[in-house]
């Protein structure tokens, strides 16, 4: 028979209404035997997501203060749940253990992951009583090493082995631990990434990616309420949007059912007959059409642009590495390096500035470390990706794009495509970033 595992992100177990659409999708098809949950996430737009006020907690608890208001809250929530569902599940003891192992890990300085955990790991039980399966604690089978990284070949093993003994069960998502018992976290949205491992570990035929959102769509309805939905994407464009800004899956999610050829499909809780977006496991060229040129278009805001000159760079062998190499001693990563005759520009995130002066000093560093004549420094830029698989060996797709920017005001500051011909990448103003997408949008989709 085939196996669906199903993972719900927070909006779509945020309460107990929201969990009885939930158990009613579940218990409506036999295949979805495994369930991975995240904690409860917002109710409305001026709510609090569980995970953010258990950060709260860890924050209080470093600075000393003893049980806090936001404990009681989270309290509540959990107990208006379990109320709401009429569940006999007592939750008073493992919220005081939570509260325990908060101020433990704030005064062993272990960092906010065991905090942050607690959301998933308590609701995975109410998850599991709801639908009564059993619950498998994540921390037994999700595996990272003694820094935090994910293990993710021990982590199948150990996955395949539970699950293989078992027909069905909940698994919270975003956590897990090392070989010593110290919990981590996958990173924000993390919960997609346990549902791809256990979607691999146990042969999925699908990973059913339940979400708020009626799929992927074509760019942010935020800036284009309009947007159309995607009704399939491959890994590698899934990828490039996901990495350009496209927020619906987590990024890493993508590798485990990727190398498994595992379909994910992005669907939504308030419309579950809906098709949603199809995640294919084949290649751009097997792929079917998506009916536009374009199969989407994502961007992200605030990167600096650091542009070296220097007469005659064409000519000097090791600039691009003594460039980068003052990158990489400060552990910092680029996102690209447009080039020209005697100009090479790196593009890095504004979030590795945030010490004054840090800017100014990686300017130096690498005027000295390639000795260029000038190096200016340009802030505010985003980085727009125009993906699809419509656009490759297609000619005058460049032209429509910078056509519908000019025609639309906005000066075009770098260009990159891909030599997949996958995408076609733009650095605009800040200012200018809604205008472009805006404009790219409406050329390709109409
Ligand atoms: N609860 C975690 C977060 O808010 C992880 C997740 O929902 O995937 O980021």
């Amino acid at each position: 028979m085939s196996v669906k595992v199903c993972k719900f992100g927070g909006s779509s177990v945020a309460d107990a209404d929201c969990l009885r659409r939930v158990a009613g999708i579940v218990q409506s098809d036999p295949a979805r035997r495994y369930v991975v949950t995240s904690a409860p996430g917002k109710r409305g737009p001026k709510d609090d997501k569980v995970t953010d006020l258990l950060l709260l907690c860890y924050e209080s608890a470093l600075r000393g203060v003893g049980r806090s208001e936001v404990m009681s809250e989270i309290a509540n929530r959990f107990a208006a749940i379990v109320d709401g569902l009429g569940l006999d599940l007592p939750l008073a003891d493992v919220l005081d253990g939570v509260e325990r192992g908060i101020a433990d890990s704030a005064e062993r300085q272990l960092g906010p992951d065991f905090a942050a955990s607690r959301g998933e790991a308590i609701h995975g039980r109410v998850v599991a009583a709801l639908l009564g399966w059993p619950c498998v604690d994540a921390a037994e089978v999700v595996r990272f090493d003694g820094r935090g990284r994910l293990d993710a070949e021990a982590t199948n093993r150990l996955l395949q082995q539970r699950l293989g003994e078992m027909s069905h069960a909940v698994v919270p998502g975003f956590y897990g631990a090392d070989p010593t018992g110290r919990v981590w976290t996958l990173g924000r949205g993390g919960s997609d990434v346990t549902g791809s491992l256990v979607a691999r570990a146990v042969g999925a035929s699908v990973y059913e990616n339940w979400t708020d959102v009626p799929g992927l769509l074509v760019t942010d309805p935020g800036v284009v309420p309009e947007a159309k939905p995607i009704r399939s994407v491959t890994y590698r464009e899934l990828r490039e949007l996901s990495y350009s800004g496209a927020r619906v899956l987590h990024e890493d999610a993508v590798f485990p059912v990727r190398e498994a050829r595992i379909p994910v499909r992005v669907k939504s809780t308030s419309d579950p007959d809906a098709e949603g977006t199809e995640v294919l496991p084949v290649s751009e060229d097997e792929a079917p059409p998506t009916g536009y040129d374009i199969t989407g278009v994502a961007g992200r805001n605030d990167f600096t642009i650091f542009t070296l000159e220097k007469a005659q760079m064409n000519a000097e062998v090791g600039f691009g590495r003594r460039a980068l190499g003052v990158l990489e001693d400060r552990g910092i990563s680029f996102e690209h390096t447009p080039s020209g005759i005697d100009t090479f520009s790196v593009v890095v995130s504004e979030e590795y500035f945030a010490e004054p002066g840090s800017r100014g000093a990686l300017a130096e560093a690498l005027q000295k470390a390639v000795d260029a004549d000038t190096v200016e420094v340009h802030r505010h830029i985003s980085l727009i990706a125009t993906v699809g698989r419509g656009m490759r060996q297609k000619l005058g797709m460049a032209a429509r794009l910078f056509g519908a920017l000019a025609k639309a005001g906005v000066n075009i500051r770098l260009i990159d495509q891909g030599s997949s011909e996958l995408n076609i990448i733009v650095g605009v103003a800040d200012a200018q970033y809604d205008d472009a997408i805006r404009a790219i949008y409406h050329e390709f989709v109409k």
